[in-house]
């Protein structure tokens, strides 16, 4: 596979969008570029398994429910994933109607002037 220097985002620029992955504030970009790091960085991926176990954690003890870090964070990243994938579904959908309706327009007015 060949590296995408663009795409690449360093472990420095991920670890601060831990908190905010967990708090759900991340913007679709940034979330997306998260979610692709933290799958293939085990380093960045023990960081979220730690800060997870930081906010979530306690709570859960305290609930009685068991943790399975793997399961929970494995859930939340294709949760985010499955997300992602509806709204560039909806995004291609809204740029294809655009599209169309551009078309549409230019035929009009090529019509108008025939
Ligand atoms: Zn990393």
């Amino acid at each position: 596979m060949g590296k995408k220097n663009k795409t690449e985002f360093g472990c420095k620029q991920i670890q601060p969008m831990i908190p905010g992955y967990l708090d759900e504030t991340l913007d679709m970009d940034s979330a997306r570029i998260f979610t692709e790091h933290v799958k293939k960085c085990a380093v960045c991926r023990d960081e979220l398994e730690i800060s997870y176990l930081l906010k979530f954690g306690i709570e859960k003890v305290e609930r009685g429910e068991t943790i399975n870090l793997t399961e929970d964070l494995d859930s939340m990243i294709s949760d985010t994933e499955e997300t992602m994938m509806r709204l560039t579904q909806f995004h291609t959908a809204v740029k294809l109607i655009e599209g169309t309706a551009v078309f549409m327009l230019c035929v009009c007015i090529l019509l108008l002037y025939i």
